[in-house]
């Protein structure tokens, strides 16, 4: 089998997969999209690579491109409105910090800016192959200006250690990068509204764009639907099953807070065989003794 075939073959199977998981709709890059419908001719009578580029150029012998994939309206809608967040930089510690200064200062949502202590941009490795997102911070987030401090943070961080990881070598950010608001006088935390999250996607997108991780975990239900509002499954189906986010592969998995509420067995052992998907996509190694974390107390 051509590579080309295997490759059509293994894309169809990876998204029929995600049908079955109940995903309606994946999102796809406009230039994604634009590089699928350029015509690919048939290995057999692929031109010499010498004369390929005059062959693509030649609009009379190049056949009428074929879209493999054609986004949901609301992926087009989200994709052609979202905003384009610019920065500077060589690296991408630098390209970091640049997009960190913009949003530090930024105001979009009046009723957060008003309210909150401080942006939490998001902390971490802009290398990092792995990058976990979560919802929005809380007051121990918003007092000390880094996401998932506090004890929700904790299992998060000791999750990552487990895994291998130093908590330093991955990036780790949130959908909202303020603190919801809370009426006057109250404490707690709430969850973030859709058009919240809605409106302060591209920094997190942007953030994506510039470490290009290997694989985004996504950090429960709200988190997952700030990322993909399109899914229509609930987390407890969606969680453990791979997902696409603009090319890079998605792990959801529960929320580390939902962890701590609900300490069972099962759920430990949920999220993570949830990080052993991830731990085997980044080729990392695998212990038996890991493997066999919360099978048993
Ligand atoms: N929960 C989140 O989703 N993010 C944080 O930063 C902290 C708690």
């Amino acid at each position: 089998m051509s590579d080309f075939r295997e490759a059509l073959d293994a894309t169809i199977g990876y998204l029929e997969s995600l049908k079955r998981a109940g995903v309606t709709h994946v999102s796809v890059r406009h230039e994604t999209l634009e590089a699928l419908s350029r015509p690919v001719a048939p290995p057999a009578e692929r031109a010499p690579a010498s004369t390929q580029y005059a062959i693509r150029n030649t609009p009379a012998a190049a056949p009428k491109p074929q879209p493999i994939v054609t986004p949901s309206p609301m992926a087009e809608t989200q994709d052609m409105f979202a905003e384009r967040i610019r920065y500077t930089g060589a690296t991408r510690a630098e390209k970091m910090a640049s997009l960190r200064e913009q949003a530090l200062v930024c105001v979009k949502c009046k009723h957060l800016a008003e309210t909150r202590t401080q942006v939490v941009f998001g902390v971490g490795n802009p290398e990092a192959a792995v990058m976990f997102v979560g919802e929005a911070p809380g007051a121990d987030e918003d007092a000390q200006g880094e996401p998932f401090v506090g004890r929700a943070g904790q299992l998060l961080t000791k999750i990552i250690e487990t895994m291998g990881f130093k908590r330093a070598e991955v990036y780790i950010g949130n959908v909202l990068k303020c603190r919801p608001s809370m009426p006057a006088g109250q404490s707690g935390n709430r969850a973030p509204t859709d058009a919240e999250m809605k409106t302060c996607l591209p920094w997190l997108q942007a953030q994506i764009e510039i470490i290009q991780p290997k694989v985004i975990v996504a950090l429960g239900a709200v988190a997952l639907r700030g990322l993909i509002p399109e899914l229509s499954a609930g987390i407890t189906r969606l969680r453990g099953r791979w997902l696409l986010y603009r090319g890079v592969p998605l792990m959801p998995t529960y929320h580390p807070a939902y962890v701590l509420r609900a300490y069972t067995l099962e759920n430990r052992r949920a999220i993570w065989e949830d990080m052993l998907q991830v731990l085997e996509k980044l080729g990392r190694p695998i212990t038996p003794k890991m493997r066999n974390y919360f099978k048993s107390e």
